[in-house]
């Protein structure tokens, strides 16, 4: 007797993807079942025309709470997800205080415990370069650190105290440190000391236009920064992740150093894959991102390293900020906040890509799911849909159409969503389980808060086949 049956339904799974009948029991995947294959459950959905897939896990994601609820809250960001098909998040440590210490890691934890839909990981930060401080997080449970190698953004450094590391020596012993502890070094890539020339430069001119925020952090700053951590990391050997690759030059400055047999992956964004810098020209300070959206030339060499493998996933870096944020600087484009939201189109616009041929179908679940999962010591337990798996899934309709709205989006942050708002997307998300409970359904949000359960990586020993 299982809890539910999924019928009808086709199945991505890590061996193809095949029409097959999906049993739960006890918030796992209890077994995957020949089409019409007698059983009994105590509920039945009917998923014909339908696939399923391991739900996204978004290994780049931003709430910020507890503080500035007015952004977006932990209910309402991971309300998104949910929306979106996302049935992970890890969260980043930007926070206030910034999640840097093993105390703050469980205030997280707890917060996220109560008010989560969605399931949830937390990253450190490893600013303080104390031994004591970066061990006792990893014993807390976080999933991996993450590091920027710039200055904390104009007028936040409250949410960054150990986080930004401009300087090579404090690069360096957060690499040597998260060596020690095997988790995954996650880096904001790009060089403080280029950024502050570029930006100088510009601000010389006197202009403050929307164009001003691309040519003060050109593809070349992120490239030397990712040289130099690279450079760095042949002597200190941790496990890095270039997080949101946005540029041809990064991506082939990356793919220099996975040559050298350096433990190095990266990540791009949606948005980077999606539009160009003629759409900050377009929204104006609603897509002012770090790094910046950049030229068509880069836009398609992204799309060519995720198919060679260059960049192993695909991860939103959310960010809610406030309408009154985001306005303030439409006249002043140095003055907005950095961020836009994106947890709502991560699933559709890779699912669109596989309609545009793109991507394969299996590849676009790797990008957004399964890698991450592997990535980050998950797998096989999330990022699949095998016998033993966590019933984190996702149904969704190839064959119908998605047009944003940004109106209707659950982000606290929707009247930010100019990137995306009126773009329509060749798939839907119907409906979203998390743990084997439906949270998602039909474009309406049935869980509860707390229904997201705190995902601690686990040691080989515990990974179930
Ligand atoms: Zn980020």
């Amino acid at each position: 007797m299982f809890d539910l049956l999924i019928r009808g339904g086709t199945v991505v799974t890590p061996y193809g993807t095949h029409p097959l009948d999906v049993a739960l029991a006890a918030g796992r995947v209890a077994a995957l079942l020949e089409p019409g294959t007698p059983a009994e459950a105590n509920v039945t959905l009917d998923v014909h025309g339908k696939h399923i897939l391991p739900g996204a896990i978004d290994i780049h994601f931003h709430v910020r709470a507890p503080a500035y609820p007015e952004r977006g809250t932990v209910a309402s960001e991971t309300r998104a997800a949910a929306a979106g098909g996302v049935t992970t998040v890890f969260e980043m440590p930007i926070s206030k205080p910034c999640c840097a210490t093993p105390a703050v890691v469980r205030s997280r934890r707890e917060l996220f415990g109560r008010e989560a839909y969605v399931n949830f990981a937390l990253y450190g930060a490893p600013g303080t370069l104390q031994e004591d401080d970066v061990r006792g997080m990893v014993d807390e449970g976080v999933v991996g650190f993450k590091i920027f190698m710039t200055e904390a953004p104009k007028g936040r450094a409250d949410e960054f105290v150990g986080l930004c590391l401009p300087d090579e020596g404090g690069q360096y012993e957060a690499l040597r440190l998260v060596a020690k502890t095997g988790k995954v070094l996650v880096v904001h890539a790009e060089s403080d000391e280029l950024l502050n020339h570029f930006s100088a430069l510009v601000k010389r001119t006197g202009r403050n236009d929307p164009a001003t925020h691309g040519e003060s952090r050109p593809p070349v700053v992120e490239a030397v920064a990712i040289a130099k951590l690279l450079s760095m990391n042949q002597a200190a050997r941790a496990k890095v992740h270039i997080a949101h690759v946005s540029s041809a030059a990064a991506a082939e400055t990356l793919r220099l150093y996975q040559g050298s047999g350096m433990d190095v992956s990266g990540e791009t964004c949606p948005h980077y894959l999606l539009f160009t810098e003629e759409d900050l020209a377009r929204v104006g300070s609603y897509a002012k991102i770090n790094p910046p959206l950049r030229q068509k030339g880069d836009r398609d060499a992204l799309w060519e390293a995720l198919r060679d493998g260059t960049l192993m996933a695909v991860a939103t870096d959310h960010s809610p900020f406030t309408q009154a944020e985001k306005e303030r600087a439409k006249t002043d484009i140095w003055a907005a906040p950095p961020g836009a939201p994106g947890v709502e189109e991560l699933l559709l616009g890779m699912l669109d890509a596989v309609h545009k041929g793109r991507l394969t179908l299996e590849q676009a679940v790797a990008l957004v799911s399964t890698n991450g999962a592997q990535r980050f010591g998950l797998y096989p337990r999330k990022g699949a849909v095998l016998p033993g798996s966590d019933a984190d899934l996702v149904i969704v309709d190839l064959a119908a159409e998605t047009t944003i709205r940004k109106e209707t989006l659950q982000t606290e942050a929707r009247l930010c969503d100019l990137l995306y708002d009126g773009l329509t997307f060749k798939a839907k998300v119907d409906t979203t389980l998390v743990g084997g409970k439906v949270v998602f359904d039909q474009g309406v949000i049935v869980g509860r808060a707390g229904d997201g359960q705190f995902v601690r990586a686990h040691e080989p020993k515990e990974v179930v086949s």
